[in-house]
């Protein structure tokens, strides 16, 4: 529990002044003046590190990005609209037309679609590996792939990575290695891990509030020596290097936010602030009734599937670097669809949406939602089953939630 001491600690006070304004300060301004014509020069070639235009950042946007850089243990972050929009960022910047991705494990539904439609439109390969498929992950960045895409934990499908194993693997061959660590910020820390670039959707567990659509990539430092954006394959990035440490931020800054606009807007940046601040106390709260709750259902017969639990394939795991919890999420299988209809129509607590990460349990059917649009061998490459309900576990009290789950499992049809 140190570790979440640490952040208790270091949260509060990274977003607050302890002079003047103790809450950050929003600023709306989408336009911002230079003192003089040398000092907009300066600007824009950022010699100057002032505000050029809020596509390009905004001061409280910044004040989030430095945030959430502290807290990864990364050279700097670009806050987005969404996080969508960061995952976005991150491919149209450091990718380009016969570019090959590999993705392993769970996909989010938006990054599936993504990845599997919208970025092959654009001339980018996709391909879609399960996390433990490491021969032939191995293979696909041996022969080529500049980069590879997991999520720290499945969702919905509850598979773990091992990021290391991935990271090594990345390393050898020279790809970029981007986790999307919605899930579990505080929990997991990829940079640390060997990752390159974090991505997060701040919209979930970071605010957890459910009040800012939002989203961030954090960027590790490049390196003075053996940095594999210096060789051949990453040529068009080259130009970059020179700007120091955080030149993965300017990069995704000029070759994807300043043409896209995925921009991050001031009064988003606020609220997902507030959130920062009680992060470490919730993830605590989150992982404790998370693994009580999951204990609690099995314990009743409930067809219950969470890492927490000895039945979970990647237990294991879970036990070795994951001690403290892997976020939010935990799954129910029903056999239809009519039975987990039922069975959620049933539940009072949860609130039926397709958010994740709130202060409030949420709950969902996956099948006829979300992954709607998918086909046979896309549902199961994500593990969607006809009859599968996501919960998202909130603050609320461990006891009362599985009382009321199981009396709603009792009244299924
Ligand atoms: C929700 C989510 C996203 C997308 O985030 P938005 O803020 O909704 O755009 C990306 N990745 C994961 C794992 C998510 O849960």
């Amino acid at each position: 529990m140190k570790h979440y001491e640490y952040f208790n600690t270091l949260l509060p006070h990274l977003t607050a002044e302890h002079e003047g304004p103790v809450a950050s300060v929003i600023t709306p301004s989408a336009a911002f003046g230079y003192a003089s014509a040398q000092e907009a020069e300066a600007i824009f070639a950022g010699e100057e590190p002032k505000p050029v235009y809020a596509r390009m950042g905004n001061p409280t946007g910044t004040k989030l990005e430095q945030a959430l850089a502290k807290m990864e243990g990364g050279a700097g972050a670009v806050a987005t609209s969404s996080g969508m929009g960061a995952v976005a960022m991150v491919l149209t910047a450091f990718l380009q037309s016969g570019d090959r991705v590999v993705c392993a494990g769970g996909l989010f539904g938006g990054s599936y679609a993504m990845m599997s439609d919208t970025m092959p439109r654009f001339g980018i390969v996709t391909e879609f590996f399960d996390v433990d498929d490491f021969d032939t992950i191995e293979a696909s960045l041996s022969s080529g792939a500049k980069m590879l895409f997991v999520e720290s934990v499945g969702n919905p499908n509850l598979r773990l990575p091992d990021i290391r194993r991935l990271a090594i693997l990345c390393e050898r061959y020279e790809a970029l290695f981007v986790v999307d660590n919605t899930l579990t910020p505080l929990i997991v820390q990829p940079l640390k891990m060997g990752a390159d670039i974090v991505v997060y959707s701040t919209t979930k567990i970071v605010s957890g509030h459910s009040a800012a659509l939002g989203g961030a990539a954090v960027f590790r430092g490049v390196k003075e020596e053996g940095e594999k954006l210096a060789g051949e394959r990453f040529v068009q990035l080259h130009p970059f290097l020179k700007k120091g440490r955080a030149a993965m931020v300017m990069m995704a800054k000029k070759r994807a936010m300043r043409d896209f606009g995925m921009s991050a807007n001031a009064f988003g940046s606020f609220l997902t602030m507030l959130g920062l601040e009680t992060l470490a106390l919730r993830t605590q709260r989150v992982n404790s009734t998370v693994q009580k709750t999951a204990q609690l259902l099995y314990d009743e017969g409930v067809k219950v599937r969470h890492p927490s639990l000895q039945n979970h394939e990647h237990n294991f795991r879970y036990e070795a670097l994951f001690e403290d919890g892997c976020g939010p999420l935990l799954t129910i299988d029903f056999d239809t669809k009519t039975e987990a209809f039922s069975f959620l129509n049933a539940l009072k607590i949860p609130v039926q949406t397709a958010n994740i990460g709130d202060n409030r349990t949420l709950a969902l059917h996956m099948a006829s939602t979300i992954y709607r649009d998918f086909d046979e061998e896309s549902l199961r490459l994500m593990g969607i089953t006809p009859g599968l309900v996501r919960f998202s576990i909130g603050l609320e009290a461990p006891v009362a939630l599985a009382e009321d789950i199981v009396a709603a499992w009792k009244k299924r049809r």
